[in-house]
Order: structure tokens, then C-alpha cells, then sequence
């Protein structure tokens, strides 16, 4: 296996699902990601060969029929998998967000209901804060649940929900009356059971068709409409209502590790690909390895995956140890992204025309790569979220 991107200190176990994993993306992945891309297609045979592989349940309890294996596992193996197509990872992303918040918030009859549909891939999760007037300003939801008997009656539009066709349980955050000043107390995360597929799915819940997308391709993004929408009041996530803002930012929490993973396996994609085509393509006499401005661009691609790789296992690590990473988990996101987009552009350079082809990978990766400057909160809010961990462990003494 090619130096890059190695873990130390991993278990037998994990190793041998990497290797798994690995072997997966190489055999039934990479062959087919450009063609899938290029056609808008869903991985639906991939997806069968995640489930078979328990990949659904990675990181669901053992006692819920899952595999109980760590963030750090799957972080590893989404890296893995974005290494093959980054629309892959997006197909169980959001069910792994669910996953956790139901994990760590949902009340014991919800987590029997669901998280062992879930480690079979019967149950698929998808996750849902932004609206179409907001993303960054989670706080400033305004699709509303209004309580009446046993229900709640839900109005309003939510926007971007990545897999929101293909999942049948998105956990959906929306504001509640909880008379709370301070205005993300009066918010609620409800669980809604809705069947796959698109227009009225449920009488007050309609899924619009798929977003046309730059790139991405292949996993479905959609909105969804809300219209008096009646949910009863034991799908609120843990039971409590004005408690949604902390689960999901328990949810994206571990969500952006996984954001810093796919940007990972890109650029070590990216960076393959490229070293490969400069030993081959030949300008003035020599292999283009051989001029030192490609060598050393390289060698800074290289770099870059390398420093990636050890801030996402880090905030893998650190969330794992059951410590907060709010911080780390943003630095990993950051600079895992920031790079990302770097080393795919330096790869597109090294391809020369041909980068520009859409028979080359590189074109591809170049249009994936952008997705994670924005995803799970953009550099902008990451640098927020750093700076205010910074200022809580830094107060001036002065
Ligand atoms: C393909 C795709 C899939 C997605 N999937 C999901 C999903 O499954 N579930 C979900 O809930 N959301 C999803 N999103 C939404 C995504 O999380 C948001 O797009 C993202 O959080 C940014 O929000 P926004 O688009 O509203 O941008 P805005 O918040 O409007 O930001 C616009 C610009 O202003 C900057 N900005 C905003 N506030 C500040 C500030 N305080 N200081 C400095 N700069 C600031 C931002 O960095 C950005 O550059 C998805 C988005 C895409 C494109």
C-alpha cells in the first residue's frame, strides 16, 4: 500500500475492515464512478454492497445489531470511500448523523424503533437544518411545530437535505414555542417517518424532485415542504422539546470530521492520479516529473494530504476519547477542505488539457472538491467556531 495517509496504532479489527473497504472501492467503486457521475445515476448496487458489507450499522451499538466501531473507523473508511467517489460517502453520511443522534439522544423506545432498521440499511437517515433563507444562521429556522393534542403540526420549507429522496427517517430540525429567550432554546429535532420517493409522499409533506447539482452527483439533494404536516408528539428526538439546537450540533459535530474525511480521500485520490500522469506524460525530452516545478508541487500535494489526514484522525480520536472537539473537529475541516481544493486544482494543472477532459477522474474530483468548503458549515463559520474554543481556553488575564 502506497505511504500516504496511514494510521498508526489501529486495532486488527479496523485494519482488516479498511482493507475491506479498500479493496471494495478499488473492485467496485472507482470502475464505475465516472459513468454513474456523468449520468446523474444513483449507486444503487454499491449501496446494496455497503449494506451486505454492515457498513449502515458501522458504528451502531453491538446490543442494536450494529458493529460498534468508533468514529475513527468510520471516518477512515469514508476517507476510503471518497478516495472512489465522494457521492458514496454522501449516501451514508447523513444516516450516520442520525445514527449518533439517536445514539446519544433518543429516548430507549426510539432507539429500539430504529437503530436496528438502521444497522441493516432497512431504516435511511437523513438530516435536515437549512432552509431556503438560511444555512450558517441555524438559529434563524422558521419552518414551525405547532403543538395540538397528541401532535404536532408542522409548517414550512426546508432546503438542501442530502439524501432526502432515497431516506425514509430524517431528523428535522424546527422551531418550538418554548417561550426561551434566547432563540435557539426553541428549537426541536423531530424524527419523521416518510416513505422514499418524490412529490406528496405523505399527506403535508412534499419532496420536490432532485437538485441539479455542479457535482455530487449520483446521491439525491432535495427540499422539503412542509404543509400541515401531523407528526405525533413521540417523535420529538429524547422526548423534550427546545433541545434540537444541541443535537444537532452534536450531529454535525461528528458530521464535520466525516466532512474532513472525504476531503482527505479526494486529495489522496487527486494527488494518485497526478504523480501517476507526470511520470508518463512527456514534455521537452523528459518525463514532466522530471521538471522540478512538477516534482515539487508533488511533493507539496503530498504534504498536504499527509497534514490532512493526521488533524481529521486527531478530531476522530479525540471525540472518540469522549472529550468535546468542537474545535478540532473545525481545524480538521478547515484546513481538510481548504486543501482539498488546493491539491485537486494542482492535479487538474499537472493533466494539462486533458484535466479538462471528462474522460480524466481529475475533472470530476475538481468539481467534488468545492462541495466541502460549504458543507457542514463553511470555512467562514469554522474559523467562528476555532476562534471561540480559543477564546474560552485563552482568557486574558489582564
Ligand atoms: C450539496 C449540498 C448538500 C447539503 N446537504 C445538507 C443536508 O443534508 N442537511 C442540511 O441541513 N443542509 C445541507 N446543506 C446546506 C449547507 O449546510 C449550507 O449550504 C451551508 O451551511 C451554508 O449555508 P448557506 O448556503 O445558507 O450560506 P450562507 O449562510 O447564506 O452563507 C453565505 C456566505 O456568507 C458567509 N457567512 C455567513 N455567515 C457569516 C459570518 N457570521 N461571518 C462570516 N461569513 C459568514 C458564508 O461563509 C458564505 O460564504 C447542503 C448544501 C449543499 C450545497
Amino acid at each position: 500500500m502506497a505511504r500516504l495517509a496511514r494510521t498508526a496504532g489501529l486495532t486488527d479489527v479496523q485494519e482488516e475492515i479498511l482493507s475491506t473497504v479498500r479493496t471494495f472501492v478499488d473492485k467496485e467503486i472507482i470502475p464505475h464512478a465516472q459513468s454513474l457521475e456523468h449520468g446523474d445515476t444513483y449507486p444503487a448496487d454499491i449501496v446494496e454492497g455497503m449494506k451486505e458489507m454492515g457498513l449502515f450499522g458501522l458504528t451502531i451499538p453491538e446490543e442494536f445489531g450494529g458493529l460498534g466501531e468508533s468514529l475513527l473507523t468510520y471516518a477512515l473508511v469514508v476517507e476510503q470511500i471518497a478516495r472512489g467517489w465522494m457521492s458514496v460517502s454522501g449516501v451514508i453520511n447523513t444516516h450516520f448523523i442520525v445514527a449518533h443522534m439517536l445514539k446519544q439522544h433518543g429516548t430507549p423506545e426510539q432507539q429500539q424503533k430504529y437503530l436496528p432498521r438502521m444497522a441493516t440499511g432497512e431504516v435511511r437517515g437523513s438530516f435536515s437544518m437549512s432552509e431556503p433563507e438560511l444555512g450558517s444562521d441555524v438559529a434563524a429556522i422558521r419552518t414551525r411545530a405547532v403543538r395540538e393534542g397528541d401532535d404536532f403540526v408542522i409548517n414550512g420549507q426546508k432546503m438542501w437535505l442530502t439524501n432526502g429522496g432515497t431516506s425514509n427517517l430524517t431528523a428535522v430540525l424546527v422551531k418550538t414555542d418554548e417561550g426561551a429567550e434566547k432563540a435557539h432554546q426553541n428549537l426541536t429535532t423531530f424524527l419523521v417517518e416518510k416513505p422514499e420517493g418524490y412529490g406528496e409522499v405523505v399527506p403535508g409533506l412534499t419532496i420536490p424532485g432532485k437538485i441539479d447539482k455542479m457535482g455530487y452527483k449520483g446521491v439525491d439533494t432535495t427540499e422539503m415542504v412542509f404543509d400541515g404536516f401531523r407528526i405525533p408528539a413521540e417523535q420529538v428526538l429524547g422526548g423534550h422539546t427546545g433541545r434540537g439546537f444541541r443535537h444537532m450540533m452534536d450531529g454535525v459535530e461528528v458530521g464535520r470530521v466525516n466532512v474532513a474525511a472525504r476531503a482527505c480521500g479526494i486529495a489522496l485520490r487527486s494527488f494518485e492520479l497526478a504523480i501517476e500522469y507526470a511520470q508518463q506524460r512527456k514534455t521537452f525530452g523528459k518525463p514532466i516529473v522530471e521538471h522540478q516545478a512538477i516534482a515539487f508541487k508533488l511533493a507539496e500535494m503530498a504534504t498536504k494530504v499527509e497534514a490532512a489526514h493526521l488533524m481529521m484522525v486527531n478530531a476522530a480520536r479525540l471525540k472518540d476519547s469522549g472529550a468535546r472537539n468542537d474545535v478540532e473537529a473545525g481545524m480538521a475541516k478547515l484546513i481538510a477542505s481548504e486543501y482539498c481544493a488546493e491539491v485537486t486544482q494542482e492535479a487538474f494543472r499537472i493533466h494539462g488539457g486533458y484535466g479538462y477532459s471528462k474522460e480524466y477522474e481529475i475533472e470530476r474530483l475538481m468539481r467534488e472538491a468545492p462541495f466541502l468548503l460549504i458543507g457542514e458549515g463553511t470555512s467562514e463559520i469554522q474559523k467562528t467556531i476555532i476562534s471561540r474554543g480559543l477564546l474560552r481556553d485563552y482568557q486574558s488575564r489582564g
